[in-house]
């Protein structure tokens, strides 16, 4: 604080806004120190606190500022870590069969309830313990508390959801269950722990869903119409919105270890190329979909064609095409880098019918569904070169992506000589 603060005694201040220094990145109008000294900060607002350090230093660099002079100053504050931090402390003696402690380490010096005494305020109010440390420097934004408040059947809010889990863990573990067997929880205060209404207790996908976050997976979502980016609305994989049964989409399922995707670098697309892949359906073989990564200014490209069988039996047509007809094939883009890695999915399109494609402008790549079957889809790859030219159209390429090359091309008719029409390049045909 600002040795010249008086606590408790804010005066009024007209060159210092401290309300402006609330969000990050904000500025406030730093004045001269005797200004400063003036303008005592209110006590109890850490920003108060930031702005008039900020003034004494601005004081040294610029004595010469003019008294009422307002510069302005970027102010930097992080996120608050945590309003309440919740903690187990687990007092542990490591004792050697002899009753000794282990070497290099001691028999415990205090009992429990001194420990307790030492960490938590409520226990000891006037003295000073981790609790009261938290609450002082932290201004009371940060507070530590006893963990396992009161549950009760009224609210229903987290803490009394934990306390239902926690009471369910006392009696399986009276029954001899041992819950900590269970390997896959994850560090959140919780345990990852979820809580099912009776609506769904009957529904699988809800709760296979809610697995795949314990398996790592974060949601898969896709961008509205109204370019809004919605976390759930990819209805191709489990982790979407609920409530039909089907299997995850195809960067998941990637992200699980449960299929292998053909891998595609975008360095080894020519432009003006087009590359034909065979793409198995996801619900029949593991063996499946496409990765292309390493595109400039975008995540990685998933590829996946999904038909109705095997997991996807019962998924919807939006989805998996009709029993015994040809599938769908589903676009992604998502960061995934390996199997603990919880990055979002976007879904980006959904192709069904024959020649239709879809397009990521920057850096031009063109996806066109070709062929589709209740087994496989084919499908090709084209990297952008710009417009068809002379030399393009003679060399059988596809500069524009439009999916014709040479005399098929209605731009190349315009620039080919009548009798000199080159046929277009044979398409190179890659994968499984
Ligand atoms: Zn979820």
């Amino acid at each position: 604080m600002h040795p010249e603060a008086t606590p408790g005694q804010p005066k009024p201040s007209p060159y210092f806004l401290a309300g402006s220094i609330q969000a990050s990145g904000s500025s406030i109008p730093v004045v001269a120190p005797k200004q400063a000294a003036a303008a005592a900060p209110q006590q109890g607002t850490s920003g108060a606190v930031a702005a008039a350090a900020v003034a004494g230093a601005g004081a040294v660099a610029a004595p010469r500022q003019p008294p009422l002079a307002a510069r302005r100053l970027k102010l930097s504050k992080n996120e608050l870590v945590s309003s309440s931090v919740t903690v187990m402390f687990i007092p542990i003696a490591g004792v050697i069969g002899s009753g000794a402690a282990c070497p290099s380490t001691a028999i415990p010096l205090s009992t429990v309830a001194s420990v307790k005494r030492a960490v938590f305020e409520e226990l000891r109010p006037r003295g000073v313990t981790v609790g009261s440390t938290f609450k002082r420097c932290s201004y009371n934004t940060s507070r530590l508390t006893i963990y396992g408040t009161a549950w009760t059947f009224d609210k229903c809010d987290f803490d009394d959801l934990t306390g239902y889990a926690d009471a369910a863990e006392e009696v399986l573990r009276r029954r001899g269950y041992n819950p900590d067997a269970y390997a896959h929880k994850c560090s959140g205060p919780d345990d990852c722990r979820v809580c099912i209404s009776a609506d769904f207790w009957t529904t699988p996908n809800a709760m296979a869903h809610e697995l795949g976050h314990n398996l790592f997976l974060a949601h898969a979502g896709a961008v509205s119409s109204a370019g809004v980016f919605d976390e759930y609305a990819d209805m191709s994989g489990i982790m979407g919105y609920c409530c039909s049964d089907r299997c995850p989409n195809t960067p998941h399922a990637w992200q699980l270890g449960w299929i292998t995707l053909q891998e595609v670098n975008w360095t080894s697309l020519v432009p003006g190329q087009t590359l034909t892949f065979n793409i198995n359906s996801q619900s029949l073989s593991r063996q499946t979909g496409l990765r292309l990564t390493d595109l400039p200014g975008s995540d990685p490209v998933f590829l996946g064609y999904r038909t109705r069988a095997g997991g996807d039996a019962s998924a919807t047509p939006d989805i998996a095409g009709y029993l015994g007809g040809p599938g769908r094939l589903h676009i992604y883009t998502a960061n995934i880098t390996n199997t603990w890695d919880s990055e979002e999915t976007t879904k980006q399109a959904t192709l069904e019918s024959i020649g239709q494609s879809w397009a990521l402008r920057l850096p031009g790549l063109v996806v066109r569904l070709v062929r589709a079957s209740n087994t496989a889809a084919l499908v090709t790859l084209c990297r952008r070169a710009g417009p068809e030219t002379l030399a393009s159209c003679q060399a059988g390429l596809d500069n524009d992506c439009n999916g014709k090359a040479g005399s098929q091309d209605a731009a190349c008719q315009l620039l080919l000589p009548r009798r000199a029409r080159a046929a277009p390049l044979k398409r190179t045909l890659r994968g499984l």
